[in-house]
C-alpha cells in the first residue's frame, strides 16, 4: 500500500475516503533527535490503544480531535489534517529538557502548570520557540495561539484526573495540533508513553520513554503496564468492528 507519510515512530497511508487517513504504529523508537534506535516490542500495539482510548476521552469531554476509529491493534483511522509545526509541552513537575536547561532536579512540582513551543523541525533539532517568533514565522495566527493554550491547559486537567485515577502522575507530556480542512483546529498526533512523562505514585518510578532514553531496563513491560491500566474499564470488544 501506498504511504503518505512514514515518521520515526508511524506511518500515514491513505483512509477509505478522502478527509480520512490511516495512521499504523510501529515498534521503532528513536531518542536524542533520532541519535538513539531500537525497537521496543509491542510498542506500536500499546500506543495506539493508548491513543485511542486517550481521544475518546477526551472528546467525550469536549476536545476536539483527528480520531475516528481503531481499525486493528496497531492502526487507527483519523481526520486528515495540516500539522501545526509547533511541539506543545505542557509541564506539571520538572524533568527532562526543563530540568537540564536551567539545571533544577527532577521531580520539581511547578506552581502551576508551564506550556512551552518547539518548531517542531528535525534538521534544527526542535529548538525552543517564544510563542511570538512562532507568530512572526507564520506558524500559526493570534486566535489559534490562543486557542490552543487553551485547550492544552484543559488537556492537561482532564489527563492528570484521569491517570491519577490509575496511580499514575502524569509530569509532562508533548501535544501536536492540526487544522481541518475547514480550518478548525483539532487534537492531532498521538498521545502515549513516547510522548508524556508518567511517574507511579508513591514510587516515582517512571512508566514511560525515560525507560529507554535512560537505559533503565523493563521498557516493554512499563508500556503493557499503562495500557493494562489504560484499559481497565474502557476497552470493549467493539472497539474493532
Ligand atoms: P522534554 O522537553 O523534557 O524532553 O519533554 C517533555 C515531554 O514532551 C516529555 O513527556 C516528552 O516525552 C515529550 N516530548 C518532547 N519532545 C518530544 C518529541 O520530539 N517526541 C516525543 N515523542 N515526545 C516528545
Amino acid at each position: 500500500m501506498e504511504k503518505l507519510y512514514e515518521g520515526k515512530a508511524k506511518i500515514i497511508y491513505p483512509g477509505p475516503e478522502a478527509g480520512l487517513v490511516r495512521v499504523y504504529f510501529k515498534d521503532d523508537a528513536t531518542a536524542f533527535n533520532g541519535q538513539k534506535r531500537a525497537q521496543i516490542a509491542g510498542k506500536g500495539v500499546v500506543n495506539n490503544q493508548v491513543s485511542a482510548a486517550l481521544f475518546r476521552y477526551l472528546e467525550d469531554q469536549g476536545i476536539p480531535t483527528h480520531f475516528v476509529k481503531l481499525l486493528s491493534e496497531r492502526e487507527m483511522l483519523v481526520k486528515k489534517v495540516h500539522i501545526v509545526p509547533l511541539e506543545v509541552i505542557v509541564r506539571n513537575r520538572t524533568a527532562g529538557t526543563f530540568s537540564r536547561r536551567y539545571g533544577v532536579e527532577e521531580g520539581r512540582v511547578l506552581p502551576k502548570p508551564l506550556l512551552e513551543f518547539s518548531y517542531k523541525n528535525d534538521a534544527l533539532g526542535d529548538p525552543l520557540i517564544y510563542p511570538e517568533a512562532a507568530l512572526a514565522l507564520g506558524l500559526l495566527s493570534e486566535d489559534e495561539l490562543e486557542r490552543i493554550r487553551e485547550l492544552a491547559l484543559w488537556i492537561n486537567t482532564l489527563l492528570k484526573d484521569y491517570f491519577a485515577q490509575r496511580n499514575l502522575e502524569l509530569v509532562d507530556f508533548k501535544l501536536e495540533f492540526g487544522r481541518l480542512e475547514d480550518g478548525r483546529l483539532v487534537l492531532a498526533d498521538e498521545i502515549s508513553p513516547d510522548t508524556m512523562r508518567l511517574w507511579e505514585m508513591g514510587t516515582g518510578e517512571k512508566m514511560d520513554k525515560d525507560r529507554f532514553r535512560r537505559d533503565l531496563g523493563g521498557v516493554e513491560e512499563a508500556y503493557q503496564e499503562v495500557l493494562r491500566r489504560v484499559l481497565a474499564g474502557v476497552y470493549t470488544k467493539s472497539d474493532y468492528e
